[in-house]
């Protein structure tokens, strides 16, 4: 076996233990239900979906590509969530708010450009200067990320996930003096009743799914449900690659190559690039000064348009109506 070929071995065996979703995604458990169903009855199962696509002429300023950069301010909250609270591992997650964002919100300052925070209220409740720092230079986005980073599937409960989105939308909207307009699913997963929640809730897009490289419209059972979609990766996430142990690419240097390369294309189509980071993971040193030569890669290309999710989002959708 290549030196490679370990490395490949044991990164999937990182992912599947640190990460169950991404164990159902790359190895279904049997009994494979699917194969006894009908077409008719495998299309029933398939409820969320890509409708319009929502890709602008131009962008603003007649750039070429835009750039969303979003972090998840996870800190304790999934250990919590589970039951995980040896002080070891809380910490790993309270150093995103001790020195992960500040990191982060720093470098995003010397460069003067925005990003989105998707922020689980108990995180905010935890470390309460978080948002007021985010919010200080007037350039960012927050919004939201789950009560307490819950598991929307294992939930199985329409009533308990209602309570609470209801309950993180109240918070984040007390503390910032206004309703958030973006969502994004912890773990990025959707149970059955998600897709119906976010849409009455009147969210202007969401950022879980992965359909296609540009923003979309979401559809529910075949019908457009005014909810724009800015698509998110795992390739374009900080998550399955840096999130050590059980990471595997310790290095942010290759992380940075797919990124990089990631944006290279989306520049010469034109497209989105929306990349998912997490300040206790890329807010360490070595990965920050991984992100900053990445931000510099991208300014050194003319027509680049750094933007939060709600800006791209609402330029989409604007566009799309003319
Ligand atoms: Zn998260």
């Amino acid at each position: 076996m290549s030196g490679m070929q370990r490395l490949r071995l044991s990164a999937i065996a990182g992912l599947l233990l640190v990460y169950p979703a991404f164990a159902q995604q790359q190895a279904p458990a049997n009994p494979q239900p699917g194969r006894n169903l009908s077409v008719n009855q495998l299309k029933a199962q398939i409820h969320v979906t890509a409708g319009r696509r929502l890709r602008p002429k131009s962008w603003p300023n007649g750039a070429r590509v835009a750039v969303a950069l979003s972090f998840d301010v996870d800190n304790m909250s999934a250990s919590l969530l589970r039951g995980d609270i040896a002080p070891g591992v809380l910490s790993r997650g309270e150093y995103g708010a001790v020195d992960g964002l500040p990191r982060i919100l720093r470098l995003l300052d010397k460069h003067r450009i925005p990003a989105s925070f998707f922020i689980p209220a108990v995180s905010d409740v935890l470390h309460p200067q978080m948002i007021r720092d985010i919010l200080v230079s007037g350039r960012h986005e927050v919004a939201v990320h789950g009560w307490i980073h819950e598991a929307l599937p294992s939930l199985e409960n329409e009533a308990e996930e209602q309570r609470l989105l209801d309950q993180a939308i109240a918070h984040l909207t007390k503390i910032m003096g206004k309703r958030p307009v973006g969502h994004r699913a912890p773990s990025w997963e959707f149970s059955p009743y998600t897709m119906g929640q976010v849409a009455r809730a009147g969210f202007l897009y969401d950022s879980s799914l992965m359909a296609s490289d540009d923003a979309y419209e979401l559809q529910l059972d075949g019908k457009p449900t005014g909810v724009v979609e800015l698509p998110i990766e795992w390739i374009l996430d900080d998550y399955p690659v840096l999130n050590l142990p059980g990471g595997v690419l310790a290095s942010p240097e290759l992380v940075n190559q797919t990124f990089q390369s990631e944006f290279d294309v989306a520049y010469d189509e034109g497209g989105l690039f929306v990349l998912t980071m997490h300040p206790h993971i890329t807010g360490h040193r070595s990965r920050a000064a991984g992100l900053e030569k990445l931000i510099l890669h991208m300014k050194s290309r003319s027509g680049v348009w750094f933007a939060t999710h709600e800006q791209v989002a609402r330029y989409v959708k604007e566009q799309a109506r003319r």
